[in-house]
């Protein structure tokens, strides 16, 4: 058994999300397209011989270092289910923008769970601890890219595309389930028996034999723009230039999409600092940028 380990959870984006409806136990089911870049939150952990004790501690006071962090959760669950005695330090270092849409936490959590596994060589069931511990966890889990329905649990694995991204923050945090009851506001009648058309489902199309995005809608763009009217700057400079751009999760994060690091370079030095503009590439599930 290794006592200490590190790995990286890569941040996800959304290549178009659609949500069909709200079901009877509050979850709403989606489609969508998640797709992991290379921006990464970095993970180390070092395990002790204090039975049960989970400890955290991360460079980011803003976020909770007990019970109430997503990756501190992650390892008690582990320890739980596999009914190892041990203790488990975690140092977290975030990268990823807090609620910023890009699965920052879930990303934590599974990367929590893929370390763990991998040091005590034990596999209490990483697939059923990753869907109760949060919608996004069971992607994070692989990471690449794959078609994700139902509340965010039914993953189909699809060949990662190879893009550029720009991420644009700019910087106002969504609480993803404050714009879901938004959402449902504005839907009432949208239940399990009478759920929404998908006229534009997320899409891939194909370009030199790799995917790349095309269709990007998200349902939750109006709401953001309508409740932070400012934020449409961002949008309008993205569809100025960028062939394909959109939404990541309920925002506020947007993403452009280039075929080159030039072209992604370009545009980031273009854009104001106000947007935290980060260049990334699409990431495959090993965590490997993918080779365009
Ligand atoms: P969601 O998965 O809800 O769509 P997100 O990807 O937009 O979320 P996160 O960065 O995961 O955003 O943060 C959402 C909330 O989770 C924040 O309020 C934050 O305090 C809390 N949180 C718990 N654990 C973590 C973590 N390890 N990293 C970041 N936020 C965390």
């Amino acid at each position: 058994m290794k006592s200490s380990a590190a790995g990286r959870a890569c941040a996800k984006i959304n290549l178009g999300l659609r949500i069909l409806s709200r079901r009877e136990d509050g979850f709403h089911e989606i489609c969508s397209i998640f797709h992991t870049v290379s921006l990464c939150d970095e993970i180390r952990i070092e395990l002790g011989d204090v039975p049960g004790r989970v400890t955290l501690a991360c460079d980011d006071p803003s976020i909770p270092a007990g019970p109430g962090n997503l990756a501190f959760r992650a390892a008690e669950r582990f320890l739980e289910a596999s009914g190892l005695d041990m203790s488990v330090h975690i140092e977290l270092s975030k990268r990823i923008p807090v609620a910023g849409g890009l699965g920052g936490g879930s990303s934590d959590a599974a990367c929590v769970l893929r370390l763990l596994s991998r040091m005590t060589e034990a596999d209490p069931g990483l697939d059923v601890l990753a869907s109760g511990l949060g919608s996004d966890v069971p992607f994070l889990l692989g990471g690449g890219a794959a078609v994700v329905t139902g509340r965010g649990e039914a993953v189909r694995p699809i060949q990662p595309g190879s893009f550029w991204a720009v991420l644009l923050n700019p910087g106002i945090p969504v609480s993803t389930p404050e714009a879901y009851a938004s959402w449902d506001e504005k839907h009432p009648s949208l239940t399990r028996s009478a759920p929404y058309r998908d006229d534009r489902p997320p899409e891939l199309a194909w370009h030199e034999g790799r995917p790349f995005p095309v269709s990007l809608c998200n349902d939750f763009l109006p709401l953001l723009l309508e409740r932070h009217p400012a934020v449409s700057e961002i949008a309008r400079r993205l569809e100025r230039v960028c062939p394909a751009w959109g939404l990541s999760g309920s925002g506020p994060t947007f993403y452009g999409l280039f075929r080159t690091a030039a072209e992604a370079e370009a545009f980031c030095i273009s854009v104001p600092r106000s947007f935290a503009p980060v260049v990334c590439r699409s990431s495959d599930a090993t965590g490997a940028s993918s080779n365009w």
